[in-house]
């Protein structure tokens, strides 16, 4: 469940932003190719931010689709499949991941 270390590094992140003030919402950005569940990242965050001493914290995620971009036929899609990364319009492999990998902490909440 690589969800809950995913928790840990998000805390990591926002504990010295937060600096003693009361965490109350953390917006991430999760691309699709990182193979997040969001129901079972949102249970283990339940876990992790009673840890860390943020228990009023709320997780807010915000879902990118994966894309590629295709040097063959000089088009950007978005794919649907996390599996086979190929362009949809002509099946090329060699293709760049432009969008989907993310995972970031895009901002959070204080008070
Ligand atoms: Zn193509």
């Amino acid at each position: 469940m690589h969800e809950l270390s995913l928790c840990h590094a998000i805390a990591g992140v926002v504990r010295p932003h937060a600096a003693g003030r009361r965490v109350e919402v953390i917006r991430l950005r999760v691309g699709a190719l990182r193979q997040v569940v969001p129901d079972t990242l949102a249970f283990c965050w339940t876990l992790v931010r009673d840890q860390q001493d943020m228990p009023e914290a709320e997780l807010e995620l915000e879902l990118v689709p994966a894309a590629v971009r295709c040097p063959a036929c000089d088009r950007q899609s978005e794919i649907e499949s996390r599996w086979s990364v190929a362009c949809p319009e002509c099946g090329s492999a060699d293709v760049e991941v432009v969008a989907g990998e993310e995972f970031l902490v895009t901002s959070v909440d204080v008070s």
